[in-house]
């Protein structure tokens, strides 16, 4: 037998999913790590158990499934986006804590960046906007407040990375420093155009190019594997940004084709094939992949939490012990009662760009109940992404099916719920490990054992939401939804 390795580092865990070829599960290892708070605002990883918890998961893994390295055929990365490292290029070490995607302790310095008028400029040659959730403005922090790392930084001494550049750098003991054209399109330095590393975006954040790794194809050859890390060396042949390996694992392979996955964040990708689109309307063009030498484009709608506020609701506020029993809780009321909750505890994201709006309950009555709450929650989850899909309406694009997947595509509740506010159809496939399975075949067609056409067939629906809320009520509950954020705007300014 030959096998697929996926390793997916993600935001509150480190997993890894041994395939066939034909994308069938085998066997997973998950194991979580310290999310690190050390001030209201900021996020922060340690880099080392991003790595330590990644490697014991494909070695329990492999483990698990009784399948030798020798077996893999290739392994592929597919990685929380935007999070940023810096380690030093002769030992390998960490020369500061990772700063999460989530993180907020950029706004001033996008501010700033946005009052010296560069925006636009960002903008149409990055297709992003300033905001902290990109890497470019972390890695400005960390070139500024790190004592004497600009000057080592210069001296060709720093290694910068996303997290697929730590782990590849890691497995391969140092011998490669790269990135995929994924991940590379979510720093702010990154040209959509000619698809590499821009020097005017460089020179205009001060960031040195000594500092970046080479971009490969997301197909690319990443190197392969220390024989004594999985028993035997494996090839890396796919490097995927986890939302866009989603894309890849849904076979939203042609033009108008999307998906939305929930996890922490909630991330609609609709491919818009060999362009991007630029819209005015909040939403993001980023590249799709990279393969066969041609690079395929998407818009995003960026949603900052989704499962989080879930996870806030159990650990948080202890409202239950385990996140499955949020599904029989919500069930147990007709609706919200009224209550609306927006979950901006890190902001708000597409299409709104408020680094600065904050979480928000309206409607309290002395009836409501925790039931109500948690209802109201899963409501704010799928209102942020019809908000998203009507700028994605805005920018020409109609969404005739939502593919879902993601920790909250397992709540049958919440994807009526979806279904439901967005009059639009809810779709979720038989293998709902999406972001796993399409780094695993993309590592597959990297490794010359598949082709694209291979990964359009695998793809097998397994269940449709269909909304039968009536269309008044949908739009009056929406109304209310746009008047709760409007509330929540601008909340943590001063
Ligand atoms: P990530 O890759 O961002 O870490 P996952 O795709 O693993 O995220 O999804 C985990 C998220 O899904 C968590 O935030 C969790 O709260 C949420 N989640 C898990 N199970 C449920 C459920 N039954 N209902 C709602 N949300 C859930």
């Amino acid at each position: 037998m030959r096998y697929l390795l996926a390793l997916d580092q993600g935001t509150t865990s480190s997993r890894a999913i041994l395939f066939t070829l034909e994308g069938r599960p085998v066997a997973v290892a998950q194991r979580e790590f310290r999310q690190l708070y050390p001030k209201p605002g900021w996020v922060e990883h340690d880099p080392l158990e991003l790595w330590e918890t990644t490697l014991w998961a494909a070695q329990e893994a492999l483990r698990r499934a009784g399948v030798g390295a020798g077996e893999v055929l290739a392994l592929g990365i597919t990685n929380q986006r935007e999070t940023t490292l810096l380690w030093d290029r002769k030992t390998g070490k960490p020369l500061s804590n990772a700063i999460v995607w989530q993180d907020r302790r950029t706004a001033p310095l996008c501010e700033a960046l946005r009052e010296r008028g560069l925006e636009p400029l960002f903008r149409e040659r990055t297709g992003l906007l300033f905001d902290p959730y990109f890497s470019g403005t972390k890695l400005l922090w960390l070139l500024e407040n790190v004592p004497g790392l600009r000057a080592r930084a210069e001296r060709g001494e720093v290694c910068f990375g996303t997290v697929d550049t730590w782990l590849v750098w890691n497995l391969t003991g140092g011998k490669v420093h790269a990135t995929d054209p994924t991940n590379a399109s979510r720093t702010l330095l990154f040209n959509l155009h000619t698809l590499a590393w821009d020097p005017e975006l460089l020179e205009a954040l001060g960031i040195p190019a000594a500092l970046l790794p080479e971009v490969r194809p997301s197909d690319g050859d990443f190197g392969e594997t220390l024989p004594e890390l999985l028993g035997a060396p494996v090839p890396i042949r796919g490097v995927l940004g986890d939302q866009q390996a989603a894309l890849f694992g849904q076979a939203a392979l042609e033009a108008g084709e999307g998906k939305c996955t929930y996890g922490t964040g909630a991330f609609l990708l609709l491919n818009t094939g060999e362009r991007p689109i630029l819209s005015e309307r909040g939403l993001l063009a980023t590249v799709a992949w990279s393969l066969g030498g041609k690079a395929t484009y998407a818009l995003e709608g960026s949603v900052f939490t989704a499962g989080a506020v879930v996870q806030w609701l159990r650990d948080g506020l202890g409202l239950f012990r385990e996140s499955r029993e949020v599904e029989a809780l919500a069930e147990s009321v007709e609706d919200s009662g009224g209550v609306y909750l927006v979950p901006a505890f890190t902001g708000l994201g597409a299409p709104y760009w408020d680094p600065y709006a904050r979480g928000a309950i309206l409607g309290l009555t002395r009836g409501t109940t925790r039931a109500h709450l948690v209802r109201a929650a899963l409501e704010g989850v799928a209102f942020q992404v019809r908000d998203v899909v009507l700028a994605m309406e805005e920018a020409g694009v109609r969404l005739k099916v939502l593919k879902a997947d993601g920790g909250m595509a397992r709540n049958r509740l919440f994807l009526k719920i979806q279904a439901d506010l967005l009059g639009v159809p809810v779709a979720v496939p038989e293998v709902t490990e999406t972001t796993a399975l399409g780094v695993a075949l993309m590592a597959g067609v990297g490794a010359r054992a598949l082709s694209p056409e291979d990964v359009a067939g695998r793809y097998r629906e397994a269940e449709r939401f269909l909304p039968t809320m009536p269309e008044g009520r949908r739009e009056a509950l929406y109304r209310r939804w746009r008047e709760a954020v409007e509330r929540a705007l601008g909340w943590a300014k001063e």
